[in-house]
């Protein structure tokens, strides 16, 4: 027997998971930063479907940008375009960041 699996209710497992976690934004010092630009290249644009917590948008000019409320630390962002200069990328100070609730 074989089960299946519905996308719209699996989304929304994944949405109630991620609520549990906690954040300590340290908003003097945000651990992601995009470095400024005028168009995106595609792989900034990428990040608005790779990031797993929704943390890149763009703005009513049409750039990238992030709030870092909310990431993961899981370093998506960081393989993919951390090389290229166009994020720059640190764990947060010891004491913020992600507080993941584990049961
Ligand atoms: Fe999103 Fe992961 Fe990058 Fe945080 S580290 S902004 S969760 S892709």
């Amino acid at each position: 027997m074989t089960t299946t699996t519905n996308p719209v209710t699996a989304a929304a497992s994944v949405e109630k998971k991620l609520f549990q976690n906690r954040y300590l934004v340290d908003s003097s010092r945000p651990h992601i930063v995009v470095t400024p630009h005028e168009k995106p290249s595609k792989g900034l644009l990428s990040l608005l479907n790779a990031c797993p917590a929704n943390c890149y948008s763009r703005n009513d000019a049409g750039q990238v940008e992030i709030s870092v409320d909310g990431c993961l630390e899981c370093g998506t962002c960081r393989v993919l375009c951390e090389s290229s200069g166009e994020i720059t990328w640190n764990y947060p100070r010891g004491g913020y960041g992600v507080m993941f609730k584990f049961g």
